[in-house]
């Protein structure tokens, strides 16, 4: 049983613990996740903030780039305003003076009405001469548009009309007319060629390339059908970095990611997982080792708690305030009469001052405070162990001991049937002593008696009156009626003395009947053998022993017996109701003796009252013990040795019958004795402690 529920105990352990760790396993991988995704959410902010600020750089260095395209692009434009009608050889001049002819550039170029009509340098590009914007249709909506918005622009790439891929920057040129409405008219257009990858180079839109997929689109207004100056569309679905290319007359769109795309992890999340799972096993650990700790805690605590209330004696334990910190329900109950105090928290004081209100402490009546001082100095001094008797009439030993920490821990033991049989053996080895003392008073003077009268038969010639007998009988002159009497003397002197010695004989007969009926009863050798006998005839055989005896002591003695049958040993019947009677002459000085006896239901009763001088309460179960007398041995004024009433319940018991006494002091005693009136009920037998044992002896 105690395996089977440590068995229990330790599965619900086991079962607690892999709860706790489920939950808070879930719940931290949860929170792991949730960390871990910060962690890349914040790197990937972090390649976002660092990448934004290196774009920003790049691009203002390729915003220069393309401004200073967009510079020379304006001078040359200045020129042609200025130089409308420039030749060739003018203009190819003018453009080789220029101090800055960046490398890219594949040639420049002016177009009158929008057909090509100068460029620079002529070699190598003499396929554009000629050419007609107009019959271009991809570059003609541009340059409509140039045109319509008089401002520079810059479109590309453009397959170029001399081969290979460029950027064109163009510029509407006007010219001085009075005749027009605005005082200007548009001359046409002046353009830079860049070829495609040298102007790449140049602007370090490649170099961004290296660090960023990028796409680069150009400004819807000017572009041609082809927007993506650079670059692949997928980028734009790709969450980029969006940037604008400003030029004074426009812009282009950046939108850039890193190259090979944003990272899905930071570089250290090999690392950060293994910590964060890390600190999750230590958490869990941590918190199933406060789990267990706290389920073992509370399992001592039980235990303890268990072990307390399942002591046999109360126990309490008091703080070094002496205030109730534990206690069994057994203490309570102890100190029933202080329990409403008896709390966790409870001052010692308070709970023993409510006990002595209450008068829980006989030795405390009449001097409360002393006692509750002096008890308050045992319980705060040295360990102690006492006696303490309760009004309730239990008796407890008690222990105060001091504990480690200035606490007491008080045990109380419930002493009370220990001190009960203390008493008892003390009383029992009293009454034994004057069981002593009475015997051999009860033996000693019959035998003297006896032994007197013996010695002075033995004596029978010397004694004085044998001696006038014979002096009158050796003389002849004494008549024969002096004889007689001096005979007569004689005789009723011996008839007196061997009355006596027979009194004396019977005495200790009785004696010796009674002890050998102890001695049987003790050894289980006491038999009883029930039959019915008629209740009057019992009566009178009882009444016919022992009526002379009231006389003699010149007590009243009256009868009364009902017709009917008692179920019983006849001879044992008879020796009870003269061990009554013989006791109420004995103990009754005035007055009289009354027996009575009838048929009640089932049983016989037999009553024999006295006027003597009754039984106290207190006594009344007392006299029936063997060797128990009222009257101390020194002061003895009846014989007897206090096995009467002992032996006469015993046989009552055996006879499936009782025998009590009612009385009252100076009032007399009533002794009734209870047999069953016929066989069925006297074969119920429900014998008594000794009637049991004398059964089984039977
Ligand atoms: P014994 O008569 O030999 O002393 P018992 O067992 O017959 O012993 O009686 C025990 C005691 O009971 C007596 O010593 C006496 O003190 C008390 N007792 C018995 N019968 C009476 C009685 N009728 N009146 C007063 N006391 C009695």
């Amino acid at each position: 049983m105690k395996n089977v529920n440590h068995r229990n105990k330790t599965s619900r352990l086991a079962r607690v613990l892999i709860g706790v760790s489920i939950v808070l396993t879930t719940a931290l991988f949860f929170v792991a996740v949730e960390i871990d995704d910060l962690l890349r959410e914040n790197h990937l902010n972090e390649v976002r903030a660092d990448s934004t600020v290196n774009l920003i750089e790049v691009r203002e260095h390729i915003e220069e780039s393309i401004f200073g395209h967009f510079l020379l692009l304006q001078k040359v434009t200045t020129y042609v305003e200025e130089n409308p009608d420039a030749t060739q050889e003018e203009f190819s001049a003018y453009i080789s003076t220029l101090d800055y002819l960046p490398e890219e550039v594949i040639n420049f170029a002016t177009a009158r009405d929008l057909v090509v009509d100068m460029v620079y340098p002529v070699e190598g590009n003499e396929s554009v001469l000629g050419f007609d914007y107009r019959s271009n249709p991809d570059q003609r909506p541009g340059i409509e548009r140039s045109i319509e918005n008089r401002r520079a622009t810059v479109v590309g790439p453009i397959d170029l009309v001399q081969g290979g891929k460029g950027f064109i920057f163009r510029q509407p040129v006007y010219v001085n007319d009075p005749s027009s409405e605005t005082g200007k008219r548009l001359w046409g257009i002046v353009s830079i060629v860049a070829e495609h990858d040298a102007f790449l180079d140049v602007t370090g839109l490649n170099d961004m390339r290296d660090e960023f997929d990028i796409l680069i689109t150009s400004d819807p207004l000017y572009a041609g059908r082809e927007r993506v100056v650079l670059g692949s569309p997928e980028i734009a679905n790709q969450n980029p970095i969006n940037l604008e290319l400003e030029f004074p007359t426009g812009h282009w769109e950046v939108a850039a990611i890193p190259a090979g795309g944003w990272p899905t992890n930071s570089p250290t999340y090999v690392k950060d997982r293994i910590l964060l799972g890390f600190g999750s096993a230590v958490i869990i650990g941590l918190v199933l080792l406060v789990a267990t700790l706290a389920v073992l805690q509370r399992r001592a605590q039980v235990r303890l708690t268990e072990a307390i209330e399942a002591m046999d004696g109360g126990f309490a334990m008091f703080d070094h305030k002496g205030r109730l910190v534990a206690f069994n329900a057994k203490y309570m109950e102890m100190y029933a009469v202080s329990s409403e105090r008896i709390r966790e928290g409870a001052r010692f004081e308070d709970i023993i001052r409510l006990g002595v209100q209450n008068g829980q402490h006989p030795d405390a009546i009449g001097r409360e405070e002393k006692w509750i001082h002096k008890r308050l100095e045992s319980f705060f001094g040295p360990d102690t162990e006492f006696e303490q008797e309760l009004s309730n009439g239990r008796y407890l030993l008690a222990s105060d001991r001091a504990l480690s920490d200035g606490g007491r821990l008080c045990v109380r033991t419930d002493v009370t049937q220990l001190k009960q049989a203390v008493d008892q053996a003390e009383a029992a080895s009293r009454a034994k002593s004057e069981f002593i003392d009475t015997l051999s008073h009860e033996l000693r003077t019959p035998i003297t008696v006896i032994l007197g009268l013996s010695s002075l038969g033995k004596n029978f010639e010397t004694l004085g009156m044998t001696k006038t007998l014979r002096e009158k009988l050796d003389d002849p002159e004494v008549e024969i009626d002096e004889i007689k009497d001096a005979v007569s003397v004689l005789v009723k002197h011996f008839t007196d003395t061997m009355e006596k010695q027979e009194r004396s004989a019977k005495h200790l007969h009785g004696l010796v009947e009674d002890m050998i009926d102890f001695a049987k009863i003790e050894s289980r050798k006491l038999a009883v053998r029930p039959e019915t006998v008629d209740i009057v005839d019992l009566v009178s055989s009882v009444t016919d022993q022992i009526r002379i005896k009231a006389e003699e002591k010149g007590l009243a003695f009256k009868v009364e017996a009902e017709k009917g049958e008692v179920f019983c040993d006849q001879l044992r019947t008879t020796q009870i109701l003269l061990n009554l009677v013989g006791n109420a002459i004995k103990f009754t000085e005035t007055g009289g003796i009354e027996m009575k006896a009838w048929r009640e239901g089932d049983s016989a009763i037999f009553e024999v009252s006295d006027s003597g001088p009754g039984i106290p309460t207190a006594d009344q179960k007392r006299i029936f013990n063997a060797f128990e007398q009222l009257e101390s041995s020194n002061v003895r004024r009846h014989s007897g040795i206090g096995l009467g009433l002992a032996i006469s319940r015993t046989l009552a018991d055996a006879q499936n019958g009782s025998l009590h006494v009612d009385s009252e002091p100076g009032k007399g005693s009533t002794f009734t004795l209870r047999l069953p009136s016929n066989e069925r009920h006297g074969s119920a037998r429900d014998y008594g402690a000794h009637a049991n044992r004398l059964d089984s002896a039977a």
